[in-house]
């Protein structure tokens, strides 16, 4: 029932609104903006938190996550079959290697390392191909169709990105892991702050809650080269730089592969710029499927 609902994220450190990564996202707004009480105030007012577009991100919230529990995990592709898959097929075409001996620190901080970048390269291009291709597209404008922005907007996906990201992910994840075995042997671990990534880990702490949200919180220009800050996924959320800032945690994939917009803070609207949506819950399941029809 607790999984159903997706409560349980808030206590498992992998999700991104884990109770301890919206208390430093709390706790970041509070010490930064402290002398502008009307940026905090904005996020806590009303027509934030009790818009329309914010109460579909709650209730959608909760049917996702029972749509994630029941139809897409169990069919789901994962990680642990593509390294079935990839050692198998590494071993025919390429035949036993003699295991290669490292110390184990480096071994598991590279692979740590590896599996944070290799995933983080891939959402970089998946996104980019969600606005880029016109099918993919109406089903990620779901996710943009948000016209306030809270923690639980990153959640306002349709099942069928939820699918190609999690396929993704097992590809990623079981690419990376398979290289691990085939050329280091088993037993591979990553480095872990109560199961989440030792990278992940950092990056949700220092407020990746904030980029759904309407605090402009920004990392020094230097930093914003390699990092993304909150206010930089604001961006991307505006009508204005859709097509900017695609990364998750790096900025580099967008730096390198020239999407990367950072500069002033501006004052932005955020949602779609050719549609007033209805944040009806039915109408952001279906509309994608049939684009014809409104709900
Ligand atoms: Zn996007
Ligand atoms: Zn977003």
């Amino acid at each position: 029932m607790v999984e159903l609902s997706g409560l349980d994220f808030f206590v498992e450190s992998d999700k991104r609104i884990y109770w301890l990564y919206m208390v430093s996202a709390l706790m970041l707004a509070v010490v930064i903006f402290r002398n502008q009480p009307d940026i905090l105030r904005k996020q806590f007012s009303k027509e934030v938190l009790w818009h329309p577009s914010a109460r579909l991100d709650y209730v959608y919230f909760v049917a996702v996550s029972a749509v994630k529990v029941l139809l897409i995990v169990p069919l789901l592709v994962g990680a642990d079959d593509v390294i079935v898959w990839m050692v198998v097929f590494l071993q025919e075409q390429f035949g036993y290697v003699e295991r290669i001996r490292i110390a184990s620190v480096w071994l598991v901080g590279s692979y740590t390392l590896l599996i944070f970048v290799a995933n983080d390269l891939t959402r970089y291009w998946l996104h980019r191909w969600m606005h880029t291709v016109p099918l993919l597209w109406r089903f990620h404008r779901v996710h943009h169709s948000a016209q306030v922005l809270n923690p639980l907007t990153f959640y306002r996906v349709h099942p069928v990105e939820n699918v190609l990201f999690g396929l993704r992910y097992a590809l990623t994840a079981g690419s990376v892991t398979a290289l691990y075995i085939y050329f280091f042997g088993a037993g591979i671990s990553m480095m872990q702050m109560g199961g989440a990534n030792l990278f992940v880990f950092v990056f949700s702490l220092i407020g990746a809650n904030l980029r759904h949200s309407h605090i402009p919180l920004r990392y020094p220009a230097k930093v914003e080269r390699w990092i993304l800050s909150p206010y930089q996924h604001q961006l991307h959320h505006s009508v204005h730089y859709g097509f900017k800032n695609y990364g998750s945690a790096l900025s580099v994939w967008d730096r390198w592969f020239g999407t990367l917009v950072a500069g002033k803070t501006r004052k932005l609207r955020f949602g779609l710029l050719d549609e007033t949506p209805t944040h009806s819950l039915l109408g952001a399941f279906l509309n994608p499927l049939n684009k014809g029809i409104k709900l």
